[in-house]
């Protein structure tokens, strides 16, 4: 009986002490853009779930056409879910990138690490430390939205209305994670805003530079871009084929 005990006891201790030794080493985050070729791809990545971390009465608004528009340009044959959950920030004031990344960190999971790509969508309370910031994509896999100043950039007689502003930023800022515009290869095609880096110039397309800003109410007709653009989309093939060639991916 002791035997067994003793056999136990050094089993479980070596369990333990590789387990451990993988939470000494955490995951990679990478800049935005660094798991393009994740989502883009299928090679190692088959599924995607997509994390909405909402603050009480933040609710996301954007999370059905994200997920539309994430799987007309990446390659995943399992699927992508949605997985939305509620949690207290304790922040409710002013976030930076930093804020940001903690928050994600410790109340989200990795990744990486499984054939399921995980990415994860933060709907705090509070506004970005500039408060003109709507959106913010802070490295591999994680952005933040804040809907406080969403409300705020609504348009003129609600045109366009702080739900089309929130789907279209939400959509924005998944763009940065799939490296638009040029975060994590150069286009070969001219449509990088020269004042706005990693925003496109073209304002039907929704990585056009003042999407992410309170500058979207000034869009006077009141339709807001909600989809990558024809120079967007060509990027993301050449991506996914290896024509254009991407740097900083976390795997690979
Ligand atoms: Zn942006």
């Amino acid at each position: 009986m002791r035997l067994v005990f003793v056999i136990f006891i050094f089993l479980t201790s070596a369990l333990s002490g590789c387990i451990g030794e993988d939470d000494i080493s955490p995951e990679k985050r990478g800049i935005p853009g660094g798991l393009a070729l994740a989502c883009l791809q299928d090679s190692k990545f088959t599924k995607m779930e997509l994390h909405f971390l909402y603050e009480e009465n933040y609710d996301p608004r954007g999370m059905d056409l994200v997920k539309t528009r994430i799987n007309e340009v990446c390659d995943k044959p399992n699927g992508i879910k949605i997985k939305a959950e509620m949690v207290d920030f304790t922040i409710d004031t002013s976030w930076t990138d930093d804020d940001v990344r903690d928050a994600r960190w410790k109340h989200g999971g990795n990744a990486m690490g499984s054939s399921t790509l995980h990415w994860y969508f933060l709907f705090p309370k509070g506004t970005y430390s500039d408060d003109s910031v709507l959106g913010v994509a802070v490295d591999a896999s994680t952005i933040a939205i804040f809907k406080d100043s969403v409300e705020e950039a609504e348009g003129f007689l609600g045109r366009p209305s702080a739900e089309d502003v929130e789907r279209s930023v939400t959509v924005h800022e998944a763009g940065h994670l799939l490296g638009l515009v040029n975060l994590v290869y150069t286009s070969p095609i001219d449509h990088e805003d020269e004042n706005h880096k990693g925003h496109s110039n073209n304002e039907d397309s929704v990585m056009y530079w003042a999407i992410n800003s309170n500058d979207v109410g000034n869009f006077i007709s009141g339709e807001l871009p909600d989809e990558f653009d024809n120079a967007d989309k060509s990027d993301l093939e050449g991506m996914a084929s290896g024509e254009l060639k991407t740097k900083n991916q976390l795997w690979t």
